[in-house]
Order: structure tokens, then C-alpha cells, then sequence
């Protein structure tokens, strides 16, 4: 490329692990933004790049440090859309690389907050690594920039007149720009022919979904007017079957009104009579009551009354029974002593001694002149032997029998403790041998089981 030494050379430098890995002129640069030439090996990553402008002597004067993301196919991502040239005209100031403080855009300093995120920081020392690989770069100048003197055509470069080394330069940039021309081109055919068969596909897509549309339109529009038509007849249907329902509902509205006015006028010319006869058959049903009533109590009284005369006879009846009992009890007995009498005394007579074992007494002889009150009743009889009264002797026995205590507690409920057994009827006291310990502190008189 050639430029005029008053002119700036615009490149782009994109950084690699090992240093510079691809220099690009900014033309070239282009090219690849519209996707013309794409970077397989680099699909899918994002590389760090410089964008520099240089004056003739290969000193820096402008850097933007960049970051450029690429996709699956090698091409730019189609969101990146870096205004270099504008960013490059920053004011903001970096290290002097030989020419003055170069303008600079990156990560900190940003002219437009906007693309922040794509820009980076490099070493700000003008001997640092990115700086130094730039410099390097621009020294080896394998972008191919030539400057050319806008001095008088006299001054001869490198060996050349000037006539000479301005044929070679035009016959040089003739013959690349050609090159680059005819690959241009080719591909630029390439991707015009290659657009024109989409178009192409798509339009007669297009046309297709058009014509289907257009025909679901049809269709459907038809029927959405048979429909209409239908529910149109069917309105004109109700409608007419409304009238008629109305005209009906008419008539039997009058119907039921003159109904209800004959009704009224009935009811009304009822009420008046039918009062009376209401309390006629009122009084008549309240006597009837009373009538049914009186003679229903009647008759219970009656019963009541035979009731009481038979109850009066059976009380009689058992008075009398009672006595018979009694009666005949006594002559059982009678009967019985006599025959016994008759029978004890022979056997007395005959020398057999009557013993008896009574708890208490132990064994007692009755002689036969006392055996009549022995029989008659036995305890009695004991007790009066151990010189106690009945009424003790019966208590002692009750004790002897189960020695427990007879008081009773709070519930009402006998204490039962095991007590020490009085074997003597003489020896017993009530209420106070028929006792435990503790009945015997609380006892109260009145408080004993009854004996
Ligand atoms: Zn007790």
C-alpha cells in the first residue's frame, strides 16, 4: 500500500501468546467485518487487537485496544460494531512512542462508555510488552505500507530517480490491486449468486404461503357467510316462535287474572258463613270432649274404688292366714314336745346323759328338767351357762366366729382388720374387743355396726 508521507497508515494488530498473531491493513479489515473472508481458526473465540494509526516514519500516533468476538464460522459476531476511526480520534493521552503522546482508547479510558466492554487495558509503559510487540510490528512491516515523498520529484530513493521509483510504485499497485480486485470479485460473485438463489427460494416460498393463505381466507370467509346466513334463518325462526309464545303467554294471562278475580270474589262471599259454622263445630267438639272426658274419670273412680275393697280384703286375708301360721306353729311344737318329753325321759330314765358342744361353754351336760329350754333356744341357754347376757354371747360369737373389726369407715364401709381373737365370752367387751387400735381412738357411740 502506498501512502503519502503526510498521510496515516491504519492497521490492525491482533495479540496472540506469542506476540503479534495477525496484522491486518485497515481495508482488510473491512473485508472481514462483511463476512468476506472468515477465520476458521479462530470460530468461537475472542481476540485481543489494536487498532494503530502510524505516520511515515512507523511511529504509533493512535491506539484503540479492542476485543473482537468471533462465531461458529469464523465470521465477526454480528453485534460487534466498534466505530474504530471515531474512538481513535480520542483526546485522551498515552506514553510517547517517538512522536509525542499517542491518542488512546482502551478499558479506562474510554471515549464512548457505551463500548466499555469491548475495550482492554495494555501496559501503559511505552516499554511495555504490548507497546514493544507494536513497535517491533511497524519495524518488520510485513503489512507491506510504503510512504511515498510529496518532496520534488528530483530527490532520488534508494538508487531509483524519481521517475523510475514512480513507475515501479504505479506498476506495483496496479498489479495488487488487481489480485485483490479479481479475488474480490470472484468471491463477491460467489456470495451475489449464492443470495440470489435464497431470494430466489424465499420468494417462491413466499408466493406459496400467499396463495395458501389466501385460499384459507376464501374458504374460511365462505363459511363464516353460510353461518351467517343460517343463524340469520334461525333468528327469523325465534323470533317468530317469540311472538307466538307471547301471544300465548298473553291469553293465559288474562286467563288466570279473570281465574283469580272469580276465586276472590268466592272466597270473600265465603268467609262470612263459614265463621259460623267454624264455631259451631268448635263448642260442639268442646262439649263432646268434655262429655267423653267425665265419663272416662267415672269409670277409672269405679275401679279405683273395687280396687281398694279388694286390697282391703286381701290385707284381711293375710291377717288371718298369719294367725293360722302362728297357730299351727305352736301346736307343731306342742305336739312335737310332748312326744319328745316321752321320749327323752326314757332315755333319761335309762341312764343317757344329754351333751352338748357350744363354742364358748365347751361341753355341757343338760340334765333332762332343763332340756326343754336348751331346745327352745340354744344360744340363750349358753350364754346364761357362761353367766353373760344373750344379747353379749351373741356378739362374742359374731366375733369369735370372724375376729375382725366391725367399725366403719368414712365410705360407709366395714374396716374388717384382723384383731386378736377373745376366746371367753366373759372376757368380751362390745365395742371395744370387736374393734381395731385406730377404730377404738375414733370410735363414737352411735358409729357401731348394729348387732
Ligand atoms: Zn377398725
Amino acid at each position: 500500500m502506498f501512502l503519502h508521507d503526510t498521510d496515516k497508515a491504519q492497521a490492525v494488530l491482533f495479540f496472540g501468546k506469542e506476540g503479534i498473531s495477525k496484522e491486518l491493513l485497515y481495508p482488510e479489515l473491512e473485508a472481514l467485518l462483511e463476512g468476506f473472508v472468515p477465520l476458521e481458526e479462530w470460530s468461537n473465540t475472542t481476540q485481543k487487537a489494536a487498532y494503530i494509526e502510524f505516520n511515515h516514519q512507523f511511529v504509533v500516533t493512535a491506539a484503540v485496544f479492542f476485543s473482537m468476538a468471533f462465531d461458529a464460522k469464523g465470521a465477526v459476531d454480528s453485534g460487534w460494531n466498534l466505530p474504530l476511526l471515531d474512538m481513535a480520534r480520542t483526546t485522551a493521552k498515552g506514553p510517547d512512542l517517538g512522536a509525542g503522546p499517542i491518542r488512546i482508547a482502551c478499558a479506562s479510558q474510554c471515549p464512548i462508555a457505551y463500548f466499555k466492554d469491548w475495550l482492554w487495558d495494555p501496559d501503559m509503559d511505552p516499554e511495555g510488552p504490548q507497546f514493544k510487540q507494536i513497535k517491533r510490528s511497524l519495524k518488520r512491516n510485513r503489512l507491506g505500507v510504503h510512504f511515498r515523498s510529496t518532496r520534488t520529484s528530483d530527490d532520488a530513493v534508494g538508487g531509483f530517480s524519481a521517475q523510475e521509483t514512480q513507475r515501479l510504485e504505479a506498476h506495483l499497485s496496479q498489479h495488487f490491486s488487481k489480485q485483490y480486485e479479481k479475488a474480490l470479485r470472484e468471491q463477491m460473485s460467489q456470495l451475489l449468486e449464492g443470495q440470489r438463489l435464497r431470494i430466489a427460494s424465499m420468494v417462491s416460498d413466499r408466493d406459496q404461503a400467499v396463495q395458501t393463505m389466501r385460499t384459507d381466507f376464501e374458504r374460511r370467509i365462505e363459511e363464516l357467510q353460510k353461518q351467517l346466513e343460517e343463524s340469520e334463518i334461525a333468528r327469523a325462526d325465534l323470533d317468530k316462535r317469540n311472538q307466538e309464545l307471547r301471544l300465548t303467554i298473553d291469553g293465559q294471562v288474562q286467563k288466570i287474572e279473570g281465574l283469580r278475580e272469580y276465586y276472590e270474589h268466592k272466597l270473600r262471599r265465603l268467609q262470612g258463613s263459614d265463621s259460623e259454622t267454624l264455631e259451631t263445630v268448635r263448642a260442639r267438639l268442646e262439649s263432646e270432649m268434655q262429655n267423653r272426658m267425665r265419663s272416662a274419670t267415672g269409670e277409672l273412680n269405679e275401679l279405683l274404688k273395687m280396687k281398694e275393697v279388694e286390697l282391703q280384703y286381701r290385707v284381711e286375708h293375710e291377717e288371718q292366714l298369719q294367725q293360722e301360721i302362728f297357730r299351727l306353729r305352736r301346736e307343731h311344737q306342742e305336739s312335737l314336745v310332748s312326744s319328745g318329753d316321752q321320749f327323752l325321759e326314757n332315755l333319761s330314765r335309762k341312764g343317757v346323759n344329754f351333751v352338748t358342744y357350744q363354742p364358748g361353754a365347751g361341753h355341757i351336760t343338760i340334765p333332762y328338767s332343763e332340756m326343754s329350754l336348751f331346745l327352745e333356744n340354744p344360744p340363750a341357754f349358753t350364754a346364761a351357762y357362761c353367766g353373760v347376757s344373750e344379747k353379749q354371747y351373741l356378739a362374742w360369737l359374731r366375733h369369735y366366729q370372724a375376729p375382725v373389726c366391725n367399725a366403719l369407715d368414712d365410705n360407709g364401709e366395714m374396716c374388717c382388720a384382723n384383731l386378736h381373737r377373745v376366746t371367753s365370752p366373759t372376757d368380751f367387751v362390745v365395742g371395744e374387743s370387736d374393734v381395731c387400735d385406730k377404730h377404738q381412738r375414733t370410735q363414737r357411740p352411735g358409729k357401731l355396726k348394729a348387732i
